[in-house]
């Protein structure tokens, strides 16, 4: 029997849900949705299970002839649906010829532009073209899912991942997306009957995949509410009347556009390795943004309570976009950048900051189905 969810949402990042001018439009279902599915997708596959990829050739074909005599017989639907070709994503998401099994809607009682005014151009004194930034999406919304109550608890518990690690919509690379909760204890209570289980043990392939990914959060206080205007690529944009207004009100509503002075650092400075493989892991600019999608994401800063967080995620494939083997000392220093207390310091101007990251390891590896399933349980028990 088909329930109904809310997830009441605040951002704390601007949400970008797509359309061509995320500042005048109203938020895209479609955005939502297909950030739900991309970190669906991540998590099956980071248990060791299957999910296709939906922009890929490999993507599900559904059988529904070999479904319906299935069903005719009484098979259990779940059953009948993997032997008519379709991957765990696909059941709940949809593939062609089967209709996705959730229907979503938004109420967007209070969003407005994350500010008014121009894209901002942050960039850093030793670029020449710096990143550009939207205004997206800012206040609070709510998600009305109705679907199957197994299919609403599995949401339930992804959502409370994503607003411990992850992020909603797209632009995530650059610092979009970030939220709280307004309704945690209602998602915990559906989320509660939810488990997820270690499915196969498939290799980690070129798709996202949670086995490949590494998280960090950090968090500071600061002695007064200027700090962020010192920093150089912001500062510059200070001087400048319609900027500046952006920005003091993106200030005003806690968050500080601050993701790509953190990428700047980890790409230019400290980047050792190939250019290809920096073109791959962060990302090809120039108009190509969409081409190569950074793997690095991070986020603004933005307030929670007396601090100030920042946090993100990368995904560290185990091959490159020509499908060549990427040398794991290059992963390492990488992941050693996002777990190194003393470049966050420096960049944002900062003293003693609280790092945390998973795996809690400095050693880069990718961890077993298992230990994923470890780490979504400890996060969203850790939510509460
Ligand atoms: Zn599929």
């Amino acid at each position: 029997m088909a329930e109904l969810l809310n997830i009441r949402v605040k951002t704390l990042t601007p949400l970008w849900t797509g359309g061509i001018d995320g500042a005048c439009d109203r938020l895209h279902v479609s955005g939502i949705i297909g950030s739900l599915r991309w970190w669906y997708e991540a998590i099956i596959r980071g248990l060791g299970g299957d999910a296709c990829d939906p922009a890929g050739y490999d993507k599900c074909k559904f059988d529904l002839k070999e479904f319906q005599k299935d069903k005719n017989k009484g098979e259990n639907e779940q059953d009948a649906l993997e032997r008519a070709g379709l991957c765990d994503a696909c059941k709940i998401f949809g593939a062609t010829g089967w209709s996705r099994r959730l229907r979503v809607k938004i109420d967007e009682h209070q969003i407005m532009p994350a500010w008014n005014g121009p894209t901002l151009n942050i960039r850093p004194p030793d670029r020449s073209r710096g990143w550009f930034l939207n205004p997206g999406h800012w206040g609070t919304f709510t998600l009305i899912l109705h679907g199957e109550k197994t299919i609403l608890e599995q949401l339930a518990d992804l959502i409370l991942f994503l607003e411990q690690w992850g992020a909603l919509g797209a632009k995530n690379q650059l610092g979009y997306g970030v939220f709280r909760l307004e309704n945690r204890k209602e998602i915990e209570q559906y989320a509660g009957r939810w488990r997820w289980f270690v499915t196969g043990n498939k290799p980690a392939g070129e798709c996202p995949d949670l086995r490949r990914f590494g998280f960090f959060n950090l968090r500071f206080k600061t002695e007064n509410d200027h700090w962020w205007t010192y920093i150089p690529a912001l500062e510059r944009l200070l001087g400048e009347k319609n900027t500046a207004r952006a920005l003091k009100q993106t200030e005003e509503r806690g968050m500080i556009p601050l993701a790509p002075v953190l990428k700047n650092t980890w790409r230019f400075h400290d980047w050792q390795g190939p250019f290809s493989i920096a073109q791959w892991l962060f990302g090809a600019s120039r108009g190509e943004e969409d081409r190569v999608r950074s793997k690095v994401n991070v986020s603004w800063a933005y307030r929670n309570g007396e601090e100030w967080e920042m946090r993100g995620w990368v995904w560290l494939p185990p091959k490159d976009g020509n499908g060549q083997v990427i040398a794991s000392q290059h992963l390492q220093k990488l992941w050693e950048c996002f777990c190194n207390e003393n470049i966050w310091s420096n960049v944002l101007k900062i003293n003693s900051p609280e790092l945390v990251f998973r795996p809690a390891e400095r050693r880069w590896r990718g961890k077993t189905p298992e230990e994923v399933r470890g780490f979504l349980e400890e996060s969203i028990c850790s939510s509460s």
